[in-house]
């Protein structure tokens, strides 16, 4: 429920202010700095189901969710309890444990790209060896991204790049060399004539596409009708590599991911975030005969010391788990479009032009008429609005994404009463932009 306890930041703005002095921003990860909604950024404290706490001690209900992992709720006690029991055994092995077999058979039996599957640390190193592996395959370096889809914070993937990137308006960033960005194409997602050219302009110097099949690093972006099929197509005709970056929809808009619900299987694809259960967990995995080019088994090389470690998976095998469970997805899809339907539908009768969306459990809402099919539609939102509607859900207790460039996810443990709060406190703040 939304709390009814008076709005307070003074131990947020404490902590926030001397971590300034000691983290650059005061933050690990940049959206959090809240740079782009402006205002006083939010230090917490605790997590439990679909709620979160600060240090003030004011409660949110939580769309945040970890940025995707928490798709059970924060916290759940059966994750909870798997881990403790892990934990008695030690936190690391760095050497081969049992529980990376069980997690590795349940992807490769979810996904329907991985055959194999090879266990990092974050969604950043799982793309950034996918990189490789596609120009090792191939034995062609340049490949086309989107602009506006994140893939990590890789040199080669920082071109046009959403998330954080959009967030501060940073189009590239100092520090990455011309040379390592050269073989990184962009074409508008959406446009299979601007990938069609860039194969055309490239002959046999493509070693693949790399996309977010759903987009929610620019907001949340689907893909028109047939623009997978195509791109399936395309790379298929110029023997390259398709690649969909699965870390934010994998597990989450299905339990197979995007491949899954669009029926559209890449050679290659990179997993995160849920994988994890709330863990340092990424992963790459595809066609066996790719996957077998990656060492010991091949040439190429990608290593990790915490990699597969017992900790993580024991959280991604809890958490694959309880999505098992029959009707997850049906839940998470009925309760998401509850959501983004009664949000649409307060910002329209108070007068905003919206546009938004959900697939399962991630949504979106941008201040913007729409339609919104590429970064170039979504950078036309209305971002001074999302700004002062942000602040004012904040205050009212619904924490969202501090972007209008990110996606909104849901989890198991919100309820239909926290969903119906989140629409009256939407009316509420609404009716005063
Ligand atoms: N790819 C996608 C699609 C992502 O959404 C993210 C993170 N938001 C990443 C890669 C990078 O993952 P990480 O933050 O775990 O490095």
């Amino acid at each position: 429920m939304v709390s009814t306890a008076p709005f307070k930041t003074a131990k947020s703005q404490e902590i926030f202010s001397a971590a300034q002095n000691l983290m650059p921003g005061g933050v690990n990860s940049p959206v959090r700095a809240f740079k782009s909604v402006g205002g006083q950024p939010i230090v917490f404290d605790r997590v439990k189901g679909a709620y979160i706490w600060d240090v003030d001690g004011n409660q949110y209900i939580d769309y945040v969710g970890t940025w995707g992992p928490a798709i059970c709720g924060h916290a759940h006690p059966e994750v909870l309890a798997a881990l403790a029991a892990a934990l008695e055994k030690g936190t690391s092995f760095g050497a081969p444990c049992y529980l990376e077999n069980v997690l590795a058979e349940m992807v490769i039996q979810a996904v329907p790209s991985i055959e194999m599957v090879r266990f990092v640390n974050s969604g950043t190193e799982a793309c950034m060896a996918v990189l490789r592996l596609m120009r090792a395959y191939t034995g062609r370096n340049k490949i086309i991204k989107f602009s506006g889809c994140y893939h990590g914070h890789a040199d080669m993937f920082l071109v046009q790049a959403g998330s954080g990137v959009a967030t501060l308006g940073l189009p590239d960033s100092p520090g990455v060399p011309k040379s390592a960005t050269s073989d990184t194409l962009t074409a508008p997602y959406n446009d299979l004539e601007a990938v069609k050219a860039l194969f055309a302009q490239n002959p046999g110097e493509i070693a693949g596409v790399i996309l977010e099949p759903v987009v929610g690093n620019a907001g949340f972006i689907t893909p028109d009708g047939g623009f997978l099929e195509g791109l399936r197509e395309i790379t298929r005709e110029n023997d390259a590599l398709l690649v969909f970056d699965e870390v934010m929809t994998g597990f989450r808009i299905a339990y197979g991911g995007a491949q899954a619900k669009f029926n559209v299987t890449p050679d290659l694809t990179t997993l995160g975030k849920v994988i994890g259960g709330g863990l340092p967990v990424g992963a790459y995995g595809g066609r066996r005969d790719i996957m077998e080019m990656i060492a010991p088994a091949g040439p190429v090389y990608q290593a990790g010391t915490l990699s597969g470690n017992p900790l993580a998976m024991t959280a991604g095998i809890k958490t694959l788990e309880l999505l098992q469970r029959p009707g997850t997805y049906d839940e998470l899809d009925r309760l998401t479009k509850k959501l983004i339907d009664g949000l649409l539908q307060v910002a329209r009768d108070a007068g905003h032009a919206v546009y938004g969306g959900h697939i399962s459990a991630m949504f979106g809402m941008f201040f913007h008429a729409g339609p919104i099919s590429n970064f170039e539609d979504a950078k036309g939102a209305d971002l001074e609005k999302f700004s002062r509607f942000h602040r004012g859900m904040l205050e009212r207790g619904v924490y969202l994404a501090p972007s209008q460039f990110e996606a909104g996810f849901t989890s198991l443990a919100h309820t239909d009463a926290d969903i119906d709060a989140t629409i009256a406190a939407a009316r509420d703040v609404l009716a005063t932009l």
